[in-house]
């Protein structure tokens, strides 16, 4: 699977790492006096969404919620530790967004809070897919869409539970809910 070296787990960063969404609906609530809930979006780039406001806006405060990275939980609070047992057990760990480069700043103060440790941190921009990431060998991810494009090349798709995957299900592929299973999994393929 790997070119001779450590293995590559790529993790998602929103909903998977950090816990995003919970506070959009918040932020949708304040501005747009619309309840929202997890429940309820069957997107997680906010497709299909009708609730009478136009993507284009929910999107904007999608791309804000980063800029309060103080106020993002972690999605699973065993995830820092989950990350070193990888990192010491020898996979690369890096973290592969499809946010823009200029949430770093904020990520990386996230990542610091939290105590997680990575080997790389990448933003490829709203439109590139991360199955173009060839280096990759395992990926992590709440987007069903991610994940089977990425096990239809052949790797290790690890899909994350979240309320807009559960009724999907993707083919080759593991299902979790927790870090804890994560490691697990990749216990036995290292
Ligand atoms: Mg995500």
């Amino acid at each position: 699977m790997s070119r001779g070296e450590r293995k590559i787990v790529a993790i998602d960063l929103d909903n998977v790492l950090a816990d995003t969404l919970g506070l959009w609906c918040e932020l949708v609530q304040i501005r747009f006096k619309k309840t929202i809930t997890k429940e309820m979006i069957p997107d997680p780039r906010l497709r299909g969404l009708r609730i009478g406001i136009r993507r284009p806006h929910l999107l904007r405060i999608l791309r804000e919620v980063w800029t309060h990275w103080e106020r993002l939980p972690l999605v699973d609070k065993d995830a820092p530790l989950v990350i070193d047992h990888l990192r010491k057990r020898g996979y690369k760990v890096i973290i592969l967004s499809s946010r823009s480069p200029e949430d770093r700043i904020y990520v990386e103060k996230w990542l610091k809070h939290n105590r997680i440790v990575v080997d790389e941190l990448k933003f490829l921009g709203f439109s590139t897919q991360k199955k173009d990431h060839k280096e990759v060998d395992i990926l992590i991810d709440d987007d069903a869409r991610e994940i089977e494009e990425f096990v239809r090349m052949g790797k290790v798709g690890i899909l994350y539970t979240q309320p807009w995957n559960k009724q999907i299900s993707v083919r080759a592929t593991y299902r979790v809910s927790s870090f804890q299973e994560i490691e697990e999994i990749l216990d036995k393929l290292i």
